[in-house]
């Protein structure tokens, strides 16, 4: 059986703890750079044809935030999905967004 996200934010987190990781607290915006360090691997990884290099990359991304998300015993799963249904009733592209 799959394991849940919330599942995955608590190994994440658990995984973490567990080498030492959360020995001392570490400010938000450090572990925000940590996952955009991670985004910018994928990006190194992508220009570089490197696909095998590119999804291990997005998995760090994801397990930085499940380890954020788990050690703050956010609920990652239901604001996904809250937020998965709010998209659903937004405009097309936003109402003209460029991006
Ligand atoms: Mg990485």
């Amino acid at each position: 059986m799959a394991k849940s996200i919330n599942q995955l934010c608590s190994e994440a987190y658990e995984t973490a703890k567990s080498k030492g990781w959360h020995d001392e607290p570490r400010e938000t915006g450090t572990l925000l750079a940590l996952v955009h360090s991670e985004v910018s691997e994928a990006l190194e990884a992508d220009r570089k044809g490197n696909q095998e290099g590119f999804e291990v990359e997005l998995a760090d991304v994801c397990i930085r935030i499940f380890d954020i998300c788990g050690s703050s015993n956010i609920d990652l799963e239901d604001a996904i999905l809250t937020k998965m249904e709010r998209n659903k009733g937004r405009s097309y592209k936003h109402g003209n967004k460029a991006y």
